[in-house]
């Protein structure tokens, strides 16, 4: 029995969440996963209902649970509260209490979207990486970290940039592992020639390396790492950096796919998985059927992958994916001339067809 606890959240998170839903139905008759789904408050919801974006109950069926699956949080109703009333601080607030440390997001083109890309077609045309970020230490959580009045009437700000050795090779091992069931690559990225957490940060990974004397293991400095996504982005399998360079560089790599609405991800390192899909809520377009919910189902891929350890079943719904945009089919946001326009519930209807028909869909 798989027991998933489902925080669908606001705006939009409801309607795709039911589509997820309805596609891991499907892989699970397939699979023979028998899923125990778990239903609970999280974001704007949360606070309407109980007074707090991450009710204690929501957070303690959370770790309970096999794996999570989060649709979005947040809109404009709830945008006025202080900011440990947001929904937003929901986000934060679960990842600290599973303990997550670890962000994965993949950057995949698929081949039927080659056009979406920002990039030409043929550099963006089979790029397939995983950006393995570091969540919980580096620049946004050190100490100390304050504003003070400077003697000339300005003020002097700091942060704090630190990492252990602990908090290093505990994210390496998620990259080099995660490596074993991709490319056999990772490419490490810090900023050694300046920064003393890089060169301990280089130093550690180094190491670990040497644990998978399968994997190409190279390094390299962030500012060359951004330009290297853009000239040639298949030269990257996995991507193993810090917590601030993995914001910056996921969201890049992100932009070579070019649809917000196809971006999954996942946050592993504790006890429990937690996998939502890249956007936000879109609270503009909730409610109308409209949504693009092939990031919260990829994001229901990664969760059968990371947290149920079963690759096959994972690769039926990437599969199923591909396959359905093959066939033309698109939601409002990837639209092209020539394809077909579906909603939210036909999408997940083709995906869940596709999953169920696997290798004949769309041959008869
Ligand atoms: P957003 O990602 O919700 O929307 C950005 C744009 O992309 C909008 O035009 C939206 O309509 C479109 N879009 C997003 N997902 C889509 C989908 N699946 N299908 C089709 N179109 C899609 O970002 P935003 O507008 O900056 O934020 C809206 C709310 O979401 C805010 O309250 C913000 O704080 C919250 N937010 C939550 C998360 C999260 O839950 N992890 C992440 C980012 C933003």
């Amino acid at each position: 029995m798989a027991k998933i606890v489902l925080l669908p959240g606001d705006g939009i998170g409801t309607e795709i969440m039911q589509e997820a839903v309805k596609v891991l139905e499907v892989v699970g008759e397939m699979e023979d996963i028998d899923f125990q789904w778990e239903t609970a408050d999280m974001g704007g919801v949360a606070i309407d209902e109980h007074g707090t974006p991450l009710p204690d109950d929501t957070l303690d069926a959370c770790r309970e649970a096999d794996g999570v699956l989060l649709g979005a949080v947040g809109g404009p109703k709830w945008d006025d509260l202080p900011g440990d009333l947001r929904p937003e601080a929901g986000l934060l607030g679960i990842r600290r209490g599973l303990g997550l440390f670890a962000n994965l997001r993949p950057a995949r083109v698929f081949n039927p979207l080659v056009d979406a890309s920002s990039l030409k077609a043929e550099l963006a045309a089979g790029v397939d990486i995983l950006v393995v970020r570091e969540l919980t230490g580096g620049l946004y959580f050190g100490r100390p970290r304050f504003r003070e009045e400077t003697e000339t009437g300005g003020f002097r700000a700091v942060d704090t940039l630190e990492y252990t050795t602990e908090e290093i090779r505990r994210i390496a091992l998620v990259a080099f592992e995660a490596a074993q069931k991709r490319r056999q690559k990772v490419t490490s990225v810090d900023k050694s020639n300046i920064l003393e957490s890089s060169r301990l940060w280089r130093e550690v990974v180094g190491e670990v390396a040497r644990e998978f004397p399968s994997i190409e293991c190279e390094h390299m400095f962030v500012d060359n790492c951004a330009m290297q996504l853009l000239r040639d982005p298949k030269q990257f399998d996995v991507i193993l950096t810090t917590n601030m360079f993995g914001d910056i560089l996921s969201d890049e790599a992100a932009m070579l796919t070019g649809s917000l609405g196809m971006l999954p991800s996942a946050s592993i390192g504790g006890s429990v998985g937690l996998y939502e899909p890249v956007h936000g809520s879109a609270p503009t377009i909730a409610g109308q059927d409209i949504a693009n919910p092939l990031a919260m189902i990829l994001s229901a891929a990664m969760l059968l992958q990371y947290s149920l350890n079963n690759v096959k079943a994972a690769l039926r719904v990437e599969k199923a994916v591909e396959d359905v945009l093959r066939r033309g089919y698109r939601t409002q946001d990837i639209w092209q001339e020539g394809m077909q326009l579906v909603g939210t519930k036909a999408m997940g209807d083709e995906v869940a067809k596709a999953v169920a028909e696997g290798g004949t869909y769309g041959k008869s």
